[in-house]
């Protein structure tokens, strides 16, 4: 593995926040006025309360390309994920107006496996949080796309233990192992893809809008969060605590929920899923094993039924007049 010692450009900046003391969460609002904002992220996902939608599907380009220039930065904050090849990976379609160009990953995570998540799902915390950041095509350089609304889209998983390890984490948990301090980075010896380390569902998610969960907190953000986690083995998840800032081991790098205010989540399921509500035990359906399309026990959705119906009263009238 190719180890680096150099500061990326992002890192001149940011010295200034952390997670605990007075550069913790509760103070960045005094140094950046945006992270007192009203559409913050991150936030509690209350599932009873998500408005569902069918949204167009999402289209992942570039996401099973083998990608051979990989960097792994720990910017004192958290681990970084980057790509040199061209093009890079993009997505568009779901809530998405227009095409965003993958820019970074990086990773949110707690003290041990019982928190570390940003958002929560019904006030329950994953250990672990991936975060894929793309910038809006139009405004050219992640640097513009934060001064739009619609400037960023991040693509967030959540992780959930499992007794194997996940074997696509391999590659990266060892270029950890290269990173531990901070202002440090390596280039990964195999080629990376993006899909490998996903979950297998990716038609479920919730989307809201909201902010960078780190200063400056610009709420420039399309959420989209995949609601089946990520399998990974604890000593896996162990190797990200291993990671240092320049005040010592980075035990947690997770932000505190805040208020949704007058914001809606949206649940995106394809028309043939079951929704939220009529789920058995939602926590139950997050095998990597491929997840059941449970349809309803009468076979069509209401609406389909209701169009039925039309159809047939029009075909009835229709042979009345005629005859
Ligand atoms: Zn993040």
């Amino acid at each position: 593995m190719k180890i680096l010692f150099f500061p990326a450009p992002e890192l001149t900046r940011g010295e200034d926040f952390g997670y605990d003391g007075n550069i913790g969460p509760t103070h960045w609002g005094e140094r950046y006025r945006e992270c007192t904002g009203k559409h913050q992220s991150p936030i509690n996902i209350n599932v009873l309360r998500v408005k569902q939608v069918a949204l167009p599907d999402i289209n992942f380009i570039g996401f099973d390309d083998s990608i051979d220039d990989v960097h792994v930065t720990n910017n004192g904050h958290t681990v970084l994920i980057e790509v040199e090849n061209e093009p890079h990976p993009r997505v568009r379609g779901g809530p998405l107006d227009g095409d965003y160009i993958f820019s970074q990953m990086h990773f949110h995570w707690g003290d041990n496996d019982t928190f570390g998540s940003e958002d929560k799902i019904n006030h329950r915390s994953f250990p672990m949080e991936l975060h894929m950041v793309f910038y809006k095509e139009e405004y050219q350089t992640s640097k513009e796309a934060v001064k739009h609304s619609d400037g960023l889209a991040v693509l967030a998983f959540f992780y959930e233990l499992d007794r194997h390890q996940h074997p696509a984490y391999d590659e990266i948990t060892s270029a950890l192992a290269n990173v531990t301090e901070p202002h440090t980075s390596v280039v990964m010896n195999h080629p990376f893809s993006f899909l490998n380390i996903l979950p297998y569902d990716l038609r479920r998610y919730f989307t809201y809008r909201g902010s960078l969960t780190t200063p400056p907190c610009s709420e420039v953000v399309t959420w989209l969060d995949f609601e089946q986690p990520v399998r990974l083995a604890h000593e896996q998840i162990e190797v990200f605590r291993e990671l240092k800032s320049a005040h010592g081991k980075i035990r947690h790098n997770f932000r505190p929920i805040q208020p949704i205010g007058d914001r809606t989540v949206f649940y995106n399921i394809d028309s043939t899923y079951f929704g939220y509500n009529e789920l058995d035990d939602p926590s139950e359906d997050t095998t990597t094993t491929k997840p059941s399309r449970r349809k309803k026990g009468n076979g069509s959705p209401p609406f389909k039924r209701a169009s039925l119906y039309l159809s047939l009263s029009l075909i009835i009238f229709v042979g009345l007049v005629v005859m």
